[in-house]
């Protein structure tokens, strides 16, 4: 066809065939930009944390927050991860802009629990290359210098990230925990073995993938084996004392059936979008300060 251009390229000294699209090439192109815009953005400072409540279903109080970076392009507006991070992680910009995360988060932390009431934990995504032999020592010296506890961080990782060198990566992820850091599994169950990870790694926390939480409520054959992949993920992490965080609650029913098959955590625009550090100061101060009205969670009390 006219879109496609054979293209032919010298790969370790041996001739390879390569089809380009059109979309394929647009693609590229895409990530290119990209890759600038990281580069840019940790030059000038142009990443944003925002951060989105961790929510207790039983009384909607807000327990901890999930920090989400943003990229504020000066021409571009606000990008989103999905749409950085994997040109991050491909060039090993990931490197440098996950320690400027991990950083920025840490020194979040008591601003955020003082307007919490005190009792809060940040939970910030990893990428697999950030785990390094030199990971420990850092987080411990984040912590010790932002006069940050242990227990106030938590970090959350991809079954993903612990495919490769699983050895090297269980004894660096053990270091950390030693620290008194937790680790939270990020969208379990879309993986092809999660119940094994659990197992194999230092976890603490699960989180329950948005795609489940979404089929809950349907009325399917599907939606009853997500059911069940839930409720075994409850009894698994009661047993093995986890937590366990519902992603993506949107809708009312949604929450109602998390809280029914027994999930002791939420986390979605039911509650509240990610937000921008101001604007989580001032929700967990007017959700610390509630005593009287009740939050949208609380209907599952009565
Ligand atoms: P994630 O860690 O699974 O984060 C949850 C994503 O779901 C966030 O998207 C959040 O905004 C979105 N979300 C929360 N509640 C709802 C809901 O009720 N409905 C829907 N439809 N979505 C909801 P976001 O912020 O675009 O982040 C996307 C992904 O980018 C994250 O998925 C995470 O894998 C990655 N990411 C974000 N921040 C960082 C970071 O600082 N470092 C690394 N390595 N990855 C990050
Ligand atoms: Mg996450
Ligand atoms: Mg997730
Ligand atoms: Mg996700």
């Amino acid at each position: 066809a006219a879109d496609i251009a054979l293209y032919r390229a010298k790969n370790d000294g041996r001739d390879r065939a390569y089809t380009f699209d059109h979309g394929l090439a647009a693609e590229v192109a895409q990530r290119r930009a990209r890759e600038t815009d990281v580069r840019q953005g940790i030059a000038h400072g142009w990443f944003e944390l925002f951060i989105q409540p961790i929510v207790r279903l039983a009384d909607g109080r807000i327990v901890g927050g999930e920090a989400l970076v943003r990229l504020r392009h000066p021409e571009k507006g606000l990008i989103s991860p999905g749409e950085f991070i994997p040109a991050a992680e491909e060039t090993g910009l990931i490197r440098p802009l996950g320690r400027l995360i991990l950083s920025e988060a840490v020194r979040k932390i008591p601003a955020l629990a003082a307007a919490n009431g005190g009792s809060f934990y940040l939970s910030v995504n990893l990428s697999g290359s950030q785990v390094t032999d030199t990971l420990p020592e850092y987080l411990e010296q984040l912590l010790t210098e932002n006069g940050v506890p242990a227990s106030q961080l938590v970090l959350e990782i991809m079954e993903t990230a612990l495919l490769d060198d699983a050895e090297k990566v269980n004894r660096i992820l053990s270091r950390v925990s030693a620290l008194g850091i937790r680790f939270a599994l990020d969208d379990f169950g879309t993986g092809f073995s999660s119940l094994n990870y659990v197992n194999r790694f230092p976890v603490d926390i699960i989180k329950i993938d948005r795609s489940f939480t979404r089929r809950l409520t349907e009325d399917s054959h599907e939606a009853a084996r997500v059911r069940a992949l839930v409720t075994t993920s409850v009894t698994l992490g009661r047993e093995l004392g986890l937590g366990l965080v519902a992603e993506g609650i949107e809708q009312a029913a949604e929450f109602d059936r998390s809280v029914e098959l027994g999930m002791e955590y939420g986390q979605g625009y039911l509650f509240s979008p990610p937000l921008p550090h101001d604007a989580f100061l001032e929700l967990a101060r007017a959700n610390a300060g509630a005593r009287t009205e009740a939050p949208p969670a609380a209907r599952a009390m009565s």
